[in-house]
């Protein structure tokens, strides 16, 4: 019963719940991987994996369907890497910038806007499974965008930002209508009144069920390129079975390699926290560097580290964290993005495939120099992730 939802402070949790009992809507609900190994903590669990007992804790919630943002995570994977190779071919906007961190996209629009081209044109995992979500699976299940309410569990405040974008939205509806910090998804389970570490484990729903490990990896520095590694190699040199990069890997602020795949070297660079990157972008513009792709994350240690994290969020936890990440990886079937069957079932479904011009339209975005979202600014501190208040 959501009675707690009366004493709620927060304006997410109270509008989901309201969602919830409108019988009008139907509520879907989508995890992001760093969240996994950390709401634990907010029960005593430490840092272990509990998606399983997240997915069981939703659905007593109230949310109609609960799926995995690490299935949008091997469709980035898939549009940006190609996105990668056709600029290699053609020699233009490299080095290539990820973009799924919002606060390092909004960074770059206010400070960098000479770096936009550069940037992946990919929407981030939470804002393709938005989009996927309105534009394509409420319509195939009946039922019009502004009717389906769509929540994300995210490890950051920056990604409430990022839904609220106007870009993202489907005949007038937000893709994404309201997201929860780690911490709040906790406080609306002990709302609910869900006695969390005994509850059964359950699975993520179907069409969209199915996860590798590369998208898992999302959830910590270095883990979005590795994900482009992975899936260039196997698709370059045919590689099957796993591919491990071993560079992207820890928690320094600054990781750079060069690395072979096949007859093609690719120099690449691995920076979290925005002074890392400030620093990264003055070398690369100076001439001192030359770098083909550059993944960002704000946070330190990446989003493990997210500032909607539970509260011991120092350098032990965010290693325990990523590490816990990187157990996920080593224990699921799947390591590479293209591996992952429903995933290309979707495409096909949907789109008539990947990277095509409908993919673009449906999964892609822009950026806007000098960015001003009224109310929206950008807070940087050193040693935490960026704050968008
Ligand atoms: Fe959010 Fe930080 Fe992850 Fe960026 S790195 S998406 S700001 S948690």
């Amino acid at each position: 019963c959501p009675t707690g939802a009366l004493t709620s402070n927060s304006s997410s949790i109270q509008e989901i719940w309201a969602a919830i009992r409108d019988p009008k809507k139907t509520v879907v609900c989508q995890i992001a991987p760093a969240p996994r190994a950390a709401l634990g903590e907010e029960f005593g669990l430490g840092s272990v994996d509990v998606t399983k007992k997240v997915v069981t804790a939703l659905r007593k919630i109230g949310f109609d369907k609960v799926f995995d943002t690490v299935f949008t995570a091997d469709m980035t994977t898939i549009e940006e890497s190609n996105e990668f190779l056709s600029r290699l071919v053609k020699g233009e906007n490299l080095p290539l910038f990820t973009s799924c961190c919002p606060g390092w996209v909004k960074y770059a629009e206010e400070f960098h806007p000479e770096l936009l081209s550069n940037l992946s044109s990919c929407r981030s995992p939470q804002q393709m499974f938005g989009a996927v979500l309105k534009k394509k699976y409420a319509k195939e299940l009946g039922i019009a965008p502004q009717d389906m309410f769509v929540v994300s569990v995210m490890p950051c405040t920056a990604k409430k930002y990022e839904a609220k974008r106007p870009e993202f939205t489907t005949e007038g509806a937000y893709d994404v209508d309201a997201v929860l910090t780690t911490v709040e998804a906790a406080r609306m389970i002990k709302e609910a009144g869900i006695i969390f570490n005994t509850l059964e484990e359950s699975e993520f729903d179907q069409p969209m069920q199915q996860a590798t490990g590369s998208g898992v990896l999302f959830g910590t520095t270095g883990g979005v390129m590795e994900s482009v590694i992975r899936y260039v190699a196997g698709k370059l040199l045919n590689a099957e079975g796993r591919v491990d990069v071993e560079f992207t890997r820890g928690m320094e602020d600054t990781k750079i390699a060069s690395i072979n795949v096949g007859d093609n070297k690719l120099n690449l660079a691995v920076v979290n926290g925005l002074s890392a990157t400030e620093a990264l972008i003055q070398k690369i513009q100076s001439g001192e560097l030359d770098v083909q792709a550059v993944e960002v994350m704000a946070c330190p240690g990446g989003c493990v580290g997210g500032g909607g994290q539970p509260f011991q969020n120092d350098n032990e936890h965010r290693k325990a964290r990523a590490s816990e990440i990187y157990g996920i990886d080593a224990k699921l079937e799947l390591h590479k993005a293209q591996d992952n069957e429903d995933l290309n079932k979707i495409f096909e479904k949907y789109w008539g495939g990947c990277c095509n011009h409908d993919t673009h339209h449906d999964l892609h975005t822009h950026y806007n120099p000098k960015r001003r979202v009224a109310g929206n600014e950008i807070v940087i501190k050193d040693g935490n992730g960026p704050e968008i208040t």
